[in-house]
């Protein structure tokens, strides 16, 4: 098994007020956030959630901004997702590569094709982050992530739990709709 490891430590959290959002839309259209937070960890993204919560405040989860019209101003609070670090765990016959969500998607199919890996190489070039790949199940010529994600972390709002979907729960949630 070979494991490789890349990452980036954490910075303070980083807070603007009236921040506007046309910086962060590839669009380049938008009105200012009420309030716009940079996380770059777990941690920093529970807390900011929870403080969202207890406030009342709407929340508004920002990637790369590469899908997302903005139109007036957002009362809530933006939360830009800046989490850092790839990791790759290979044998001879399979990878597993655990990626954060704040890491550039394209970078990181750069990285796998770099590797020798198969399975995303035709995602090349698709603007954003890998953490927003899953939402809309990005695809491109033939291959889509669906085909090559094995689990999601994330923070399900309503149970106020971090969680781990399985491709397996996802389709048999689909199955059940
Ligand atoms: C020039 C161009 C070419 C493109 N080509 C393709 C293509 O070939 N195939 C394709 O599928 N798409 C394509 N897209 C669309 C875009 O690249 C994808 O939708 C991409 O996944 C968006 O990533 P983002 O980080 O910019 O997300 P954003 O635009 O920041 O967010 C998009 C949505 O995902 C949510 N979101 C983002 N990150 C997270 C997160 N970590 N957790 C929870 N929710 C999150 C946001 O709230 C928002 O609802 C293209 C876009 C452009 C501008």
């Amino acid at each position: 098994m070979r494991r490789k490891v890349r990452g980036k430590k954490a910075a303070r959290l980083e807070t603007r007020e009236n921040e506007p959002l046309s910086r962060w839309t590839t669009l380049g259209v938008g009105g200012d956030a009420a309030r716009f937070v940079t996380i770059e960890s777990e941690d920093e993204l529970l807390e900011e959630l929870s403080r969202a919560e207890s406030a009342g405040d709407s929340v508004l989860v920002l990637g790369g901004g590469s899908n997302l019209v903005v139109g007036a101003r957002v009362e809530g609070t933006v939360i830009r997702i800046a989490t850092r670090g790839v990791r790759i765990e290979m044998d001879d016959t399979h990878a597993n590569v655990i990626v954060a969500a704040g890491e550039s998607w394209d970078a990181l199919v750069e990285e796998a094709v770099a590797e020798g890996l198969a399975g995303i190489e035709c995602l090349s070039g698709i603007p954003g982050l890998v953490g927003a790949t899953p939402i809309q199940n990005v695809g491109a010529y033939g291959q889509d992530v669906s085909a090559t994600i094995a689990h999601v972390r994330a923070y399900d709002r309503r149970a106020r739990a971090v969680v781990t979907l399985s491709t397996r729960r996802a389709v048999s949630v689909i199955a059940r709709a």
